[in-house]
């Protein structure tokens, strides 16, 4: 048998298959088999894509050397899109391949010198061990390496390393009969307590065994001295047995008298025209456009109930943002030990271990972020996109793939129909609904039939503001005062973390920039640092300007630990919680807030757009946008969207159980219509009101767009490379495309690498997909000359 196989190096001379004969003692090769293949002087892993009888190649194939893993890790299905998904985001397969594992899983290469002859291997230099050739720095070590190779004294090898670790507990088993165990039990002296203890509990619960280590210790209360003791008279056997690390361990199992919600009129009509094609493995994609609290997340569970009662298995995706203990709960309430969740909270064995659950088939529901798009999951019947809209949908580095797209693609494949949903459809799949090619299903209405809440605009330019600082105006301090005395709670928004944006000085006007970016830096009061939120550099909090050395410096452009500080000064009996990617480092820190705020341990729940999403605490009467401008004027042609978006998002927090709510936006730009529109939260005036902008801008959705940076250490030659990929462009692209730049990037410098941008604008072209693979294989010849070029298809950010 021969095996196609797409090897470990992203190159474009690798970006193939290569053929390997299958010994005979290797036959439980599969597709999607990890194997270890002879590759020149190398040995690497691969993937096998692809099992024939013959092969077409002349010469005398090698054999491949070893199956990595006894069951293939990617199912046939993947290695198929794994085909179709390089091709649309110019990526090599192997990288695509790589990022449908769990991290761990991904090999790790190491670079040894292992001694050849007997004399070398005799060397204190060695040991007896291969030398890390990673670790040696030294430089008349370097040259003693070089001299043992080139009199062939050593070799170089590659190890692979396998990361992944399966997790075992001691497991017990009774090699004896029931009986034997009392007449134990008889000869006992009687200050032999812990044995009594324990042979008691073994002739109790006898046929429960074989039984793990940390059950028998809580329960017989005995420690592991005593099981030893045991196994040492023959009492007990031990082994040791695979086992799951849990991620959901700390929530609440199914409950099986969960309060049946019953649907409205609204879900049960969107529910009705989802099912029929479930039922009929419709590869049909729906648009559910229900504003915050219309109650989606119940048509979701809804449609993946019928699903599992077809016997068919469920994926639903949510943002890494919205896997809030609240909605893993909710779905964990619903279907018990049949989900696993996948996402970046977990631990590196965690993920491992519920990945492996899914592609064992050992559950039939999938709950994750973005890359759980890859999870390994069978006999799909179903897939749900929560918050559709969400950018971070979209993995901005390579391969650069959205996750929508990919779904769309696995819906095809499993003819299963597909849910996006969310209050503020993404512009360019609420105008595929517009044309029919998705379905649109809305929900109009809160599922309570609460009103949506009052909101209400401060103009900053105008606005009294409480104390002596320009963040919290008396009106939106009022409100809170308000709150406070019902004991209703109160959720705050500032999509800026740190305490300052930026050091200016009063003198000379220099802003202390990150040396390697083209950024300010920000100033976090509780590290006493300046940190860059790009590249994590940073540096102590300046007393003078490190430029002119005057004293008249200042911290301007608030964050949330100052309005903190603010809050603590002007409201001393308020307690509040502050979460922000600084506050949620820690594992587990996220769920410990926003458990601490629903059990109403704190008043205020202080935080960036992290806190605007999915949160439902009906305790919560107003929601404060402290400053709504900080992402209006990026210049990006989708602000708008964004900021429209993330205003409506964070209203919908407030009053969604009994009470009424209030929300209170603070603004510099009252008048412009992103604001005027979340203000009324009107989704359909905003829609057709954007469409028209981007109509006359050219912009999706009404063309398509590819972005293609070129970065270099040195400026010049990012220009140059830029501006010769333009002319190769344009001497292959239709007149009416529209090739925009190239131009430095907003940000032009980032991690000390320059940046030049060209956007292509398109409504069809057959050439290009072509064009930009060969731009993609010159990126390659360019890279020796520390040039990089990106290719991002369908870009979320263009700046
Ligand atoms: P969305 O995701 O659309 O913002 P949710 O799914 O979070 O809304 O639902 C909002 C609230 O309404 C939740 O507390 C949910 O339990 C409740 N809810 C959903 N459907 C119903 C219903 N049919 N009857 C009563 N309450 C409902
Ligand atoms: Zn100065
Ligand atoms: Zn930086």
């Amino acid at each position: 048998m021969i095996a196609q196989i797409i090897v470990d190096i992203a190159a474009k001379q690798t970006d193939r298959i290569f053929e390997y004969h299958v010994p005979d003692e290797l036959d439980e090769v599969e597709i999607g088999s990890r194997v270890f293949v002879p590759f020149g002087s190398r040995k690497l892993q691969g993937f096998v894509v692809g099992l024939s009888e013959k092969s077409q190649y002349q010469g005398q194939l090698k054999d491949l050397l070893l199956v990595v893993d006894e069951m293939p890790p990617l199912t046939n299905e993947l290695v198929d899109l794994s085909k179709a998904l390089a091709k649309r985001v110019f990526s090599y397969r192997i990288s695509i391949l790589k990022t449908m594992l769990p991290r761990v899983m991904r090999a790790n290469y190491r670079k040894v010198l292992t001694p050849v002859s007997d004399q070398a291997k005799a060397l204190p230099f060695f040991q007896g061990d291969p030398i890390d050739l990673t670790k040696v720095t030294d430089n008349r070590e370097i040259a003693y390496i070089r001299k043992l190779l080139r009199n062939d004294e050593a070799k170089v090898e590659y190890i692979v390393e396998n990361r992944a670790k399966v997790k075992t507990e001691n497991v017990y088993s009774l090699p004896l009969a029931q009986k034997d165990y009392l007449a134990f039990y008889e000869e006992l002296r009687s200050n032999a307590v812990k044995q009594k203890q324990l042979l008691t509990f073994v002739i109790q619960h006898y046929d429960e065994f074989p039984l793990k280590q940390t059950l028998i210790e809580k329960q017989a209360e005995i420690n592991t001295a005593t099981l030893t003791s045991a196994v040492n008279k023959g009492w007990l056997r031990k082994d040791r047995a695979e086992i799951y690390r849990d991620p959901l361990a700390g929530f609440a199992t199914a409950t099986k008298n969960h309060h049946q919600v019953v649907l409205n009129d609204n879900q049960t009509a969107a529910l009705a025209q989802i099912t029929p094609a479930i039922e009929n493995k419709k590869a049909q994609t729906f648009l559910l456009e229900g504003i915050t609290g219309s109650g989606k997340t119940e048509v979701y569970l809804n449609a993946i109930s019928k699903t599992l009662a077809l016997g068919k298995n469920a994926l639903m995706l949510v943002p890494e943002i919205s896997l809030t203990p609240q909605m893993v709960e909710q779905v964990k309430d619903r279907f018990g030990d049949q989900i696993a969740v996948l996402h970046s909270g977990l631990s590196e064995g965690e993920l491992y271990d519920e990945w492996r659950r899914i592609r064992r088939g050992e559950v039939r529901v999938v709950v994750g972020a973005r890359s759980a798009v890859f999870a390994p999951l069978t006999n799909i019947g179903l897939i749900v996109i929560d918050e559709e809209h969400e950018s971070s949908y979209k993995q901005e580095d390579n391969p650069r793939y959205h996750a929508r797209d990919v779904a769309i693609w696995r819906s095809k494949y499993n003819s299963c129909p597909l849910v996006l949903g969310s209050a503020t459809p993404s512009l360019s799949s609420r105008a595929r609904a517009q044309k029919g090619v998705y379905q649109l299903l809305l929900l109009p209405q809160r599922a309570n039939n609460k009103k949506l809440p009052e909101v209400h605009l401060v103009d900053l330019k105008q606005a009294d503001f409480a104390g002596n600082q320009l963040d919290l105006s008396v009106q939106l301090v009022k409100a809170i005062e308000d709150r406070l005395a019902r004991h209703e709670q109160i959720i705050l928004m500032l999509n800026r973390r740190g305490f300052a944006n930026f050091m200016l000085c009063r003198e000379c006007g220099y802003v202390m920039k990150c040396p390697n970016c083209d950024l300010s830096l920000t100033m976090h009061k509780d590290t006493h640092q300046m940190q860059c939120h790009y590249c994590g550099y940073s540096t102590s909090i300046p007393r003078e300007c490190p430029n002119c050395k005057s004293s008249r410096i200042r911290f301007l452009g608030t964050g949330t630990q100052k309005v903190l500080e603010e809050l603590n000064e002007l409201l001393p009996e308020a307690k509040v919680l502050r979460m922000d990617v600084d506050t949620t480092r820690r594992k587990g820190a996220y769920k410990n807030i926003l458990d601490a705020f629903g059990n109403h341990e704190a008043d205020i729940l202080l935080g960036t757009q992290m806190i605007a999403k999915g949160l439902d605490f009906p305790n919560v009467t107003l929601v404060g946008v402290v400053n709504a401008d900080t992402g209006l004027w990026v210049p990006d042609y989708n602000a708008s969207e964004r900021t429209f978006e993330l205003l409506t998002q964070v209203a919908g927090r407030a009053g969604r159980a009994e009470k009424t709510g209030e929300v209170i936006i603070q603004t510099f730009n009252p008048d412009h219509y992103a604001i005027k529109l979340a203000k009324k939260q009107d989704y359909e005036h905003f829609y057709a009101y954007e469409m028209r902008v981007r109509h006359a801008g050219n912009y999706p959705p009404y063309f398509y767009t590819v972005l293609i940076s070129v970065a270099s250490k040195n400026e010049q030659n990012a220009a140059r490379e830029a501006f010769r990929i333009k002319k190769q462009l344009q001497s292959h692209l239709h007149s009416e495309t529209i090739i925009l730049g190239p131009t430095p990037s907003a940000i032009s410098r980032l991690k000390n690498q320059y940046y030049y941008q060209i956007l292509v604008k398109y409504k069809k072209e057959d050439n290009l997909n072509n064009l930009l693979h060969q731009i993609q294989d010159s990126a390659q010849k360019v890279k020796k000359y520390g040039l990089n070029i990106y290719i991002d298809n369908e870009p979320e950010r263009i700046m």
